[in-house]
């Protein structure tokens, strides 16, 4: 509960701001101001020099005469109750004067009862009102001010904004539509659908599509994340989901959107150990939504990408009855995206987003927002006034892979294993028919652990693959270890990676795409959470699993020794081409394609089959 770091700053500050006003206060009576005993003081009437006397309940003020006495400081001295006092006093011509008890009773209720009151809520306030806020109601409010709701009246996003989207754009017109002119519809006596879920992997813009439908409506946008409702108190939640919809009624029409709904909306079965709060809060949400009048004009969005372990009950008619797919933008979709996120980014002539959007595949939206600002920092990093080709290209990689890391020096044993890893993959890639093209190879370090990686580039948005291009791309994928051992005849950690991802893909398509002969077009693995990970689930028998494993090593052990065959029979190019990117660091396709061709005048090279796939992972070999 303390972790709030505001919070904490905020009681040093008030510590500190106390400790300075003592420290001042002290330091301003201490030196203005100084003890002397009762004899001085006697003394100093005595000598006449002292102008005037304020007698208090338990000490007496002095005023001396002048700057002579002490500097012209105020004294004090115990008041020890003299009974000749004032016979001194006069004597001595001194004026006099005795304080008077404040003796009204009002005034006296208002110090001593009122005051400290006052000052411990107003203290209270300042330290506790952020915990307020934390605690939804709080401390001072319980359950009244809920807090959180982000309301706001323009969120200035339009679809414009919202690039390569257009089924899930499509699908929400309707919507907007309905904002503008809810009579429309209920006139008619057509009934809009209450919600609409917002499906999708992360960073495809489903935050911004929500915002976009306010915007394009001009309707005010309420907001919420799923997270926010799962708190503490069991009951919170729903006091949270009663104040939102409350606060949206008033302002119909108007938008209520509902971010990563799966925190709340998690299916209430199959769970051993019931989690009151969040059950709670989502039956508030369901009756909510049931009992709010949608000719008002208040349209409840929610997004997700966990959208199958939603609660049925969510999802049926009357609720959120409409899903929209927002997917992962294609090649078109990619290059509208960069152009939205360019459009404020001064871009030299060069510039091709195109080829960008091409080497790019599996991107989301965030991504792509991410590379244009990374590229526009690397033209104001180089002195330049304008983001050139060049800086999107090395963006893209950084996105990627992660900075380079020029200063990880690899000795040259290790540098010469890394390129000929390197060109294993690239070569493999530039010799079987349905392998990719090659776009660059480099054993420069990123930041993200690869030593060095080679880069091919589909020439087309591809929808389908094939099983033969599934197997020379897992050839490609053990060619980086292949060529270690054609070469040194010796194995390193190197290839974790590819072995890992050739595995993913043999194993899916003995179980998923029915590509093996033993087990024909049998399903074996079913994937879940499709927009995130995308982790299989295996619905078959152990004993269908081990032979399962046996069909993925059939597949992987082929695929190697082919890669190793191939390497074999041209290593003449394997060692010429390692020995220039030893050299370069970095070779791009050109110049990787000029040295085969040079070698091998007879090479043809593959015309590129017309129907390939998006792979949905970035074709990126370490
Ligand atoms: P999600 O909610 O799906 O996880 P967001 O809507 O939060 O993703 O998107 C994050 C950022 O990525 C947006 O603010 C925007 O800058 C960018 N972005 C994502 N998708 C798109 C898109 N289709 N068009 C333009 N920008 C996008
Ligand atoms: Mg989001
Ligand atoms: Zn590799």
């Amino acid at each position: 509960m303390f972790k709030d770091n505001k919070f904490k700053y905020r009681i040093f500050y008030l510590i500190g701001v106390i400790a300075v006003v003592l420290t001042v206060n002290y330091g301003v009576t201490n030196y203005s101001t100084k003890r002397i005993t009762y004899n001085e003081f006697l003394t100093l009437l005595d000598q006449k020099k002292v102008k005037s006397v304020d007698i208090q309940r338990d000490k007496l003020s002095i005023k001396p005469i002048d700057d002579s006495v002490y500097g012209g400081k105020n004294l004090y001295t115990g008041n020890v109750k003299d009974p000749n006092l004032v016979e001194i006093l006069r004597k001595a011509n001194v004026d006099f004067n005795a304080e008077i008890p404040n003796n009204d009773p009002f005034m006296g209720l208002l110090l001593y009862w009122v005051g400290p009151i006052l000052i411990f809520m107003v203290l209270g306030r300042l330290i506790f009102g952020k915990l307020d806020k934390k605690m939804g109601g709080g401390v001072m409010s319980f359950g009244k001010n809920v807090g959180k709701i982000y309301a706001e009246n323009e969120t200035g996003k339009t679809f414009k904004d919202v690039a390569g989207q257009e089924e899930a754009k499509e699908s929400l017109v309707e919507i907007v539509d309905f904002l503008h002119n809810p009579q429309k519809y209920s006139e008619i006596g057509a009934r809009l659908p209450k919600g609409a879920l917002l499906v999708g992997p992360p960073g495809t813009g489903k935050t911004l599509l929500a915002k976009a439908v306010a915007g394009e409506a001009k309707v005010p946008f309420f907001s919420m994340s799923g997270s926010d409702f799962v708190e503490m108190f069991v009951g919170m939640g729903a006091a949270r989901i009663r104040d939102l919809f409350r606060q949206a009624e008033e302002k119909a029409p108007c938008i209520i959107f509902i971010d990563e709904i799966d925190a709340i909306g998690k299916s209430r079965d199959g769970a051993l150990q019931g989690n009151d709060e969040r059950e709670q809060t989502l039956n508030q949400l369901l009756s909510e939504m049931d009992g709010f009048d949608s000719s008002k004009g208040v349209v409840i969005l929610a997004a997700t990408n966990r959208p199958e372990i939603l609660d049925k009950a969510l999802l049926r008619p009357g609720r959120f009855d409409r899903r929209v797919i927002v997917d992962r933008p294609d090649l078109i979709g990619r290059e509208a995206i960069l152009k939205v996120h360019a459009k404020g980014v001064k871009l030299s002539e060069d510039v091709d987003l195109n080829s960008i959007a091409k080497s790019t595949p599996g991107a989301v939206g965030a991504d792509l927002a991410n590379m244009v600002n990374e590229g526009a920092l690397r033209a104001v990093k180089n002195k330049r006034k304008f983001v050139i080709q060049e800086d999107l290209e090395e963006a893209v990689e950084v996105v990627i892979a992660g900075k380079e890391k020029k200063d990880r020096i690899m000795s040259s044993k290790e540098k010469r294993i890394v390129a000929f890893h390197e060109v294993g993959h690239a070569l493999t890639a530039a010799l079987l028919k349905n392998a990719d093209p090659v776009h660059k190879i480099t054993i420069v370090p990123r930041t993200m652990g690869a030593l060095g990686y080679t880069m091919q580039l589909p020439t087309e948005e591809k929808y389908l693959v094939s099983k033969e291009e599934m197997l020379d791309q897992i050839v490609v994928m053990l060619g980086g270890r292949a060529a270690e051992e054609v070469e040194f005849n010796q194995i390193s950690t190197g290839a974790s990676n590819d072995i890992e991802r050739a595995t993913q893909s043999a194993r899916s398509m003995v179980t998923v795409y029915g590509m093996s002969e033993k087990f024909d077009m049998m399903a074996l693995e079913s994937v879940r959470n499709k927009y995130l990970d995308g982790r299989p689930v295996m619905n078959c028998s152990e004993k269908t699993g081990t032979a399962v494993d046996m069909e993925t090593l059939s597949i992987i052990r082929t695929c190697h020794e082919r890669a190793i065959d191939i390497l074999n029979e041209n290593k003449d190019l394997l060692i010429e081409i390692s020995e220039r990117l030893i050299e370069n660091e970095t070779l791009m396709g050109e110049e990787f394609m000029d040295i085969i061709r040079k070698r091998r005048p007879d090479f043809v090279e593959e015309e590129v089959a017309s129907e390939k796939i998006e792979n949905e992972e970035n074709n990126i070999v370490e």
